[in-house]
């Protein structure tokens, strides 16, 4: 199994959730089969008892789910049918090891955050990923896994771990992590400041992200592009600009003009994919 994860830093709601979707039908075009994850580190065990207008709609599923609305995102963008479980929450994973805690499965030991969490985590996404999300039935080969929220809240610190040990836990070439960041234009100037501590915070996390996706309201200039690079400790062409579109169905298309897939083909040594013309 491979692995997208999409993370983000600097502020919420700057587009991970189009970027995750975008990145998976990228993926699709290519013929691999691909299933997403979205994980929100709230206590509430789903999005069914939060308020619509605190959170937006909740996203009902085939299977009843009651779950972020970027469930929905990701079935329209990949045409998939996702399940209840596709959709972690602090609650849902603290449920599961409460639940295992009562019934003597650790007895003798003390459960904690880590590893029983953490490792709850791990086998939760490395289980699910698993689950056919289309009609033919087939095990998917590729699972996007959108972290909501923000590197450095304290909600995800569980989550943050589990990813960091997931990437061990996959192996080389088989997980790929992009962040998303902000870059704000400021008396005509576009700041990388932020992008620049989002960055340190997720390396300090013991992440280490292979592709920055920034999103901004205008094209970045080459020196923005190099300064991130540079700062960032990254290539100028595994800075991916994320510009704001009038129709979001354009990112991928904003994506691909930039060769993503051919980043994300290479980092996952998917070398026998054949990238389609009309995309390279
Ligand atoms: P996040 O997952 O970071 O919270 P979302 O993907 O849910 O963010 O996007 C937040 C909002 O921003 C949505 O209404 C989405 O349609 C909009 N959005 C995302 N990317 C873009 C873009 N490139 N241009 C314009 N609007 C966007």
């Amino acid at each position: 199994m491979k692995y997208v994860l999409v993370s983000g830093g600097v502020i919420s709601g700057i587009g991970k959730g189009v970027i995750a979707s975008s990145t998976g039908l990228l993926l699709q075009t290519t013929g691999l089969k691909v299933s997403a994850i979205k994980i929100d580190p709230y206590m509430n065990i789903d999005a069914g008892t939060m308020a619509p207008t605190e959170h937006g709609e909740c996203f009902v599923l085939d299977d009843g789910g009651e779950v972020d609305l970027d469930l929905g995102n990701y079935e329209r963008y990949l045409n998939v049918t996702l399940t209840r479980e596709h959709n972690i929450t602090t609650g849902k994973i603290y449920l599961h090891v409460i639940e295992r805690e009562r019934k003597g499965e650790y007895l003798g030991r003390t459960v904690q955050v880590v590893p029983h969490i953490t490792d709850a985590i791990q086998d939760w996404i490395e289980r699910v990923a698993r689950i056919p999300v289309d009609d033919t039935n087939e095990e998917p080969e590729v699972c996007i896994i959108e972290l909501g929220g923000t590197v450095g809240d304290i909600e995800s610190a569980p989550f943050i771990e589990a990813m960091r040990q997931l990437r061990r836990r996959a192996g080389k070439g088989n997980f790929i992590q992009i962040h998303v960041s902000l870059i704000p234009v400021i008396g005509g100037e576009q700041k990388t400041k932020p992008t620049q501590a989002a960055i340190r915070e997720a390396r300090s996390s013991g992440l280490a992200p292979d592709l920055i996706a920034c999103r901004c309201s205008e094209a970045l200039t080459a020196g923005t592009i190099n300064k991130i690079a540079m700062f960032c400790q990254v290539e100028p062409e595994d800075v991916v600009q994320v510009v704001d579109v009038g129709l979001t169905y354009r990112v991928p298309l904003l994506l691909e003009q930039q060769h993503l897939l051919r980043s994300l083909t290479g980092a996952l040594q998917l070398d026998q994919i054949t990238i389609p013309p009309t995309l390279s």
